[in-house]
């Protein structure tokens, strides 16, 4: 698009420079590591990685140049590490092709063919990543299908690697226990919302170009050709499950409600290799996804993360996952789950509000952290009326800040209307304990249970975040 076709988009401001400036300043120093990791074991690839009408990086190739001003630095970065593409030999035995869809799709040697990881989000571009696979690396049948999880990326593109004939005689298809559920409900049922959402999420439909369309984080954006949904024919239920498929053996560790509501990792011991499905990407996977996709227990994240260290971290010289690069090297397999978990672990506290009383309270609306004497009467009765849920008034108000060895503020009223359940003794307290402005929790008893009747919150710097 050029400013004559009506192009309204504008060049960088100087406000925008010197955020990007500020950006750029906060960013740990590259020491390249990245690259070197996402360019290791090339064989070859497609020119562009070019699939016609579903996937092209072509566009893309405004990436080589410099960085322009319109663009965030660490998006820049990532996306360029996006734009590699081509086939990669994680080990000898184990193949991915990355760059050919948001997602990866991987490879690995059986006696008689390949046993896919993941065939993308669309047939078209998993199709040309198995002619590709074949051509550099042997020329053999697919043999079992794996699906790390159930979004769409992971199982879409089953048709470019898989024949009807393929499925009608029963070539294993292996997915975590509530797999078939969980994609209906998540891109079927709430498909619509789901892809009208993530059209705003990742900017599909702006120009690809330093001003529109740069990366989505994870890979460039999802492919467009032909998706078919699949039911798996075997299911992995628990976790410490063994599968030998064409003559490969898999240990399962099942990760339900983690980065998708049902999702796995799992080890090949032939291969010492570790596939951490979407659980450990090189980004901080978000947890409150702006695109509709449901919210992730950070909690049970972090806890299959610890369960996958103590199962796998002596065993696997190499982990790969279903988008991004791998990780090389035992010591480097610990340290970057140990990394993804820290994550994780403090991941736990920052997505605490959800409803929408909570959420107003946590963002931007934090009145206690106001002098008081910038805050009207009206306001603390606003803020009284949506902290507690009540109508009336604040009969007392008491608000105050303490410093020193810890410290904390105290915003909390009293009703004047008497609660019509005062006497009861199974009546909860209804103080709010907050961490740093984040809620917490609404069932901390902080005060006596004769003081029940009291509302407000309590937000304090020194708790532990990991409570
Ligand atoms: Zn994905």
């Amino acid at each position: 698009m050029s400013e004559a076709n009506g192009d309204a988009r504008k060049d960088a401001t100087s406000a925008t420079r010197a955020a990007q400036a500020a950006v750029a300043a906060s960013l740990p120093a590259d020491d390249g590591q990245d690259f070197a990791l996402a360019r290791r074991g090339f064989l070859g690839s497609i020119p562009d990685a070019d699939v016609p009408g579903a996937w092209s990086q072509r566009p893309f190739a405004f990436l080589e140049g410099e960085r322009p001003d319109t663009i965030n630095p660490s998006l820049w970065r990532q996306a360029r590490l996006n734009a590699l593409h081509g086939l990669f030999e994680v080990t000898p035995g184990v193949y991915q092709v990355r760059g050919f869809d948001i997602s990866n799709i991987t490879f690995i040697q059986g006696r008689e063919g390949w046993i896919v990881i993941d065939p993308l989000t669309s047939a078209q571009p998993a199709a040309a990543a198995l002619e590709l696979v074949r051509r550099l690396k042997g020329d053999r049948p697919v043999t079992a299908v794996i699906y790390t999880h159930s979004h769409v990326d992971h199982y879409g593109g089953i048709m470019g690697v898989l024949s009807p004939d393929d499925i009608a005689r029963g070539v294993p298809i292996v997915a975590p226990e509530g797999f078939l559920q969980a994609a209906v409900a998540e891109n079927v049922l709430a498909g619509n919302v789901m892809s009208r959402r993530a059209t705003y999420m990742y900017g599909g439909l702006l120009p690809k170009d330093p001003r529109g369309h740069v990366d989505s984080g994870l890979g460039k954006g999802t492919s467009t050709g032909k998706v078919a949904l699949v039911a798996p024919n075997v299911s992995v239920t628990h976790t410490g499950q063994t599968l030998t498929l064409d003559g490969v053996d898999v240990v399962f560790q099942v990760t339900p409600d983690t980065e998708a509501p049902a999702e796995m990792n799992f080890h090949f011991p032939q291969f010492g290799a570790l596939c951490m499905a979407e659980n450990c990407t090189c980004h901080l996977h978000n947890l409150y996804t702006p695109r509709g996709a449901q919210v992730r227990d950070a909690k049970a994240w972090a806890f299959y993360i610890d369960e996958a260290l103590e199962m796998f971290a002596g065993q696997a010289s190499v982990m790969f996952a279903s988008h991004h690069w791998p990780r090389f090297g035992k010591e480097d397999v610990r340290v970057d789950l140990s990394e993804v978990l820290a994550k994780a672990e403090a991941a736990k506290t920052r997505t605490g509000p959800c409803d929408e009383e909570e959420r107003q309270v946590a963002d931007g609306a934090a009145l206690w952290t106001k002098a008081k004497s910038d805050i009207s009467e009206e306001d603390y009765a606003d803020f009284y009326r949506s902290v507690a849920g009540q109508f009336d008034k604040p009969a007392l108000t008491l608000h105050y800040r303490a410093e020193g060895r810890h410290e904390y503020s105290v915003l909390t009223f009293i009703p004047e209307t008497k609660p019509f359940d005062l006497f009861d003794p199974d009546r909860k307290g209804r103080i709010k304990l907050y961490v740093r402005r984040v809620f917490i929790t609404d069932e901390a008893e902080i005060l006596p249970r004769y003081l029940r009747f009291v509302r407000g919150l309590v937000d304090s710097a020194d708790l532990t975040l990991n409570m």
